[in-house]
């Protein structure tokens, strides 16, 4: 192939063409490429001039030819797309751009990356030109993938066959995938695809003469059905087909339908109908071998009868029936659009209509369709879902269409998505709300830490759109809300534990976890936190089994038992004193007879019968007596030392009785030292009938004011 074999190739399809201009890129790309070598030993403009022959044999547009001319130059030499631009024209830059774009693409490590990649292609492509420009260049490469060495074979073999065959297939130009996938299987089974090939060779003259008999016999009957196909042949050899029959279906060789196969192209669809009657009527029809693609197309547009039949010999025979448009879409499938026509050939609007492939949505009146209008509506209609983006690093990522920057870093990694404070996109920053559109590169902006932010989960802001980052995004709170709780719970019962006079230090929440029936110590502080479980009761529980171990006796009589309402009168208390009761030597009080108590001062408590006449004249001092009553022989309860740490105030002691006494709890002793940093430190003996009680009690002297703590205080 020389630059003059493929402009006069052009000229012959399209007299019209800019011979001058096709050869000017010719000369940029040689003058570009110069010195450069293919791993053939070919010069590298070969290369370029190949894979512009592959489109030239397509029909195709000057401008596409003159893009597949200079589709590496950007990429391999010093000459930049913009000379190319000023040259050429801002279309074939354009398509040139595209090609290298495509160029970039790598396979990252994600499993539907080969199918990301594939609707890639068609959907950030600026236009389908584009993309059969990059399957020439893919072809061509394929056909010289011999002078590579065995491992880039295998690794090009298998993006070929993975991606770029299956991506031909799509866009229906068969003659491309059919080449593709026989190149790609050459490398990737090269035993099995010798046996094949083999397999063919020896049956080649049989096969020929086979064929030949056929065609024969068709065409007499053809003729006298007034029908003359416009093309009776045998049809090519698709090894890799044959491959996946033998391989995959389990059949031998020799059961092969499409081994002898014929395609026969007529006028139109009812001599289709016509000649398959023509072939069911001379052979008999295999079951299950007939499709009818006229009637039901394929995705890609494709149509043609097919069948299988016993032929002449009684061997099997593959027949395709298809008119000369349906053959055209066949082998160039959406390319077949841009073909060149010459003005006024006989491609009708009837062929337009079937050949605009997916384009249903566009328009009629317009004659020729604006590329980017085709594309956009093959964008909407298959790819409305999603967009796809690259990373800094150039992997795509297919996100969901309307994603923003948060959507794109949550799904990226959720740290990333966390840290989530900004975006770039093609390097410029955007706002958080800005919606992904494909083909762009992101990049994302982090802070060093912290957490997403409340407003991401206000769907009026717009700021998410995937369901997959606002779970994240949720879970983050909740996980957060849970290590708040975790953090509330912990000093509660620290602060609850400390109070009933356990040592935290060698405290294993762990083991109390267990104890109150949760997983682990997170979950039992979580608890605690949220206050599903109560602190106290913790505590209860902890003081009645270290109670049950000791098993203390009850208290010895007589005692101290303040009534429900302490008398309403002010008790001044101040100072230092032993509050330990004793009885008045006035009235000698026995159990059983009404009491008061007197707070004396510095003797504690004496206790006085109500009628003592001691007690009727104390007018001046009524503050200073308190009911008391005869504790009950029968109740069980043990003494429990208790320390309370208070700022000291007037009316101290009072409250903290009187607190005491609303509970239903005896004082048995009460001693009050002060300090000279005026707090008072108060050591009682409560009489205890339940832990519950205890932890009660303690809590609600917590609360008089001016209370440090008061907390029960272990032998030591
Ligand atoms: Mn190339």
């Amino acid at each position: 192939m020389d630059i003059q074999t493929l402009i006069g190739k052009i000229q012959n399809y399209n007299p019209a063409s800019d011979v001058a201009r096709i050869q000017r890129a010719y000369d940029l790309a040689a003058s570009a490429h110069a010195g450069q070598m293919r791993s053939t030993g070919d010069p590298y403009v070969t290369h370029c001039l190949e894979v512009a022959n592959i489109l030239a044999e397509m029909y195709f547009d000057e401008d596409t030819i003159i893009a597949a001319l200079l589709h590496d130059v950007p990429e391999d030499t010093a000459v930049t797309l913009d000379t190319i631009r000023k040259d050429f024209g801002e279309a074939v830059a354009k398509r040139v751009d595209g090609v290298t774009k495509l160029s970039e693409l790598r396979l990252g490590m994600e499993q539907n990356q080969a199918e990301s990649l594939r609707k890639m292609f068609l959907a950030m492509a600026e236009e389908i030109r584009v993309v059969i420009i990059k399957l020439a260049d893919r072809l061509h490469n394929m056909r010289t993938l011999f002078a590579r060495p065995p491992d880039k074979q295998r690794k090009i073999a298998r993006e070929t066959m993975e991606i770029f065959a299956p991506l031909a297939n799509r866009l229906g130009i068969y003659h491309i995938r059919r080449e593709l996938e026989d190149l790609a299987l050459k490398y990737l089974d090269p035993t099995k695809f010798d046996e094949i090939e083999t397999l063919l060779a020896d049956d080649k003259d049989d096969q020929q003469a086979y064929i030949a008999q056929a065609i024969t016999i068709l065409n007499e009957r053809l003729a006298e059905e007034n029908i003359s196909p416009l093309d009776l042949s045998g049809r090519p050899k698709h090894i890799y087909s044959i491959y996946n029959k033998m391989v995959r279906k389990k059949r031998d060789f020799a059961q092969i339908y499409d081994i002898r196969a014929v395609r026969v192209i007529v006028n139109d669809v009812r001599e289709c109908y016509v000649a398959l009657g023509i072939v069911h009527s001379l052979w008999t029809p295999i079951p299950g071998e007939f499709d009818d693609f006229i009637a039901k197309p394929k995705d890609n547009l494709y149509q043609s009868l097919h069948t299988a039949v016993i032929g002449p010999a009684g061997k099997p025979l593959e027949v395709q029936i298809r008119t000369a448009e349906m053959h055209e879409i066949a082998e160039f499938g959406v390319a077949a659009h841009w073909r060149y026509k010459e003005p006024g050939s006989k491609h009708s609007a009837e062929f337009e209509q079937k050949i605009n492939w997916m384009r249903q949505l566009v328009e009629w009146k317009h004659d020729i369709v604006d590329a980017r209008v085709f594309l956009d509506s093959v964008k909407t209609d298959i790819f409305q879902d999603q967009v796809y983006v690259f990373t800094p690093r150039g992997d795509i990522i297919e996100m969901a269409a309307g994603a923003t920057p948060i959507d794109f870093a949550y799904h990226v990694h959720t740290e990333v998505g966390n840290r989530c404070r900004g975006a770039k996109i093609n390097g410029k920053i955007v706002p958080l709300d800005y919606r992904l559109k494909t083909g762009e590169r992101i990049e994302i902006l982090t802070a060093k830490k912290g957490g997403p932010s409340r407003d991401w989960l206000n769907p009026s802001l717009g700021l998410v759109r995937t369901a997959r980052a606002r779970e994240k995004i949720r879970n983050w709170f909740k996980h957060q809300e849970r290590a708040e709780a975790i953090a509330d719970g912990r000093a509660v019962l620290e602060r609850e534990l400390h109070r009933s006079g356990f040592d935290l230090r060698d405290k294993n929440f762990e083991d109390l976890a267990k104890f109150f029936n949760y997983k682990n110590a997170d979950d039992f502080l979580e608890a605690l936190g949220h206050e599903d479980l109560s602190a106290t009761t913790v505590s209860v529980k902890l003081l009645e089994a270290e109670r049950a171990k000791h098993e203390l006796p009850p208290l010895e009589l007589p005692t101290v038992r303040p009534p429900l309402k302490p008398p309403e009168t002010k008790i001044e208390f101040g100072g230092v004193g032993n509050l330990l009761h004793h009885l008045a030597k006035c009235c000698n009080p026995l159990p059983g007879d009404e009491v008061l108590g007197f707070i004396t001062r510095g003797r504690g408590i004496t206790i006085h019968r109500r009628d003592c006449p001691n007690m009727l004249n104390m007018d001046l001092e009524r503050e200073r007596i308190i009911n008391v009553d005869w504790r009950k022989t029968d109740q069980a309860a043990y003494p429990v030392l208790v320390q309370i740490r208070a700022f000291d105030r007037a009316g101290l002691l009072h409250d903290i009785s009187g607190v005491v006494a609303e509970n239903g709890v005896s004082m048995s002793s009460a001693n009050v030292a002060t300090n000279k940093d005026h707090t008072a430190l108060i050591n009682a003996t409560l009489e205890i009938s339940s832990a519950d009680q205890l932890t009660r009690i303690l809590a609600k002297i917590d609360r008089v004011p001016n209370v440090i703590e008061a907390r029960r205080v272990t032998n030591a």
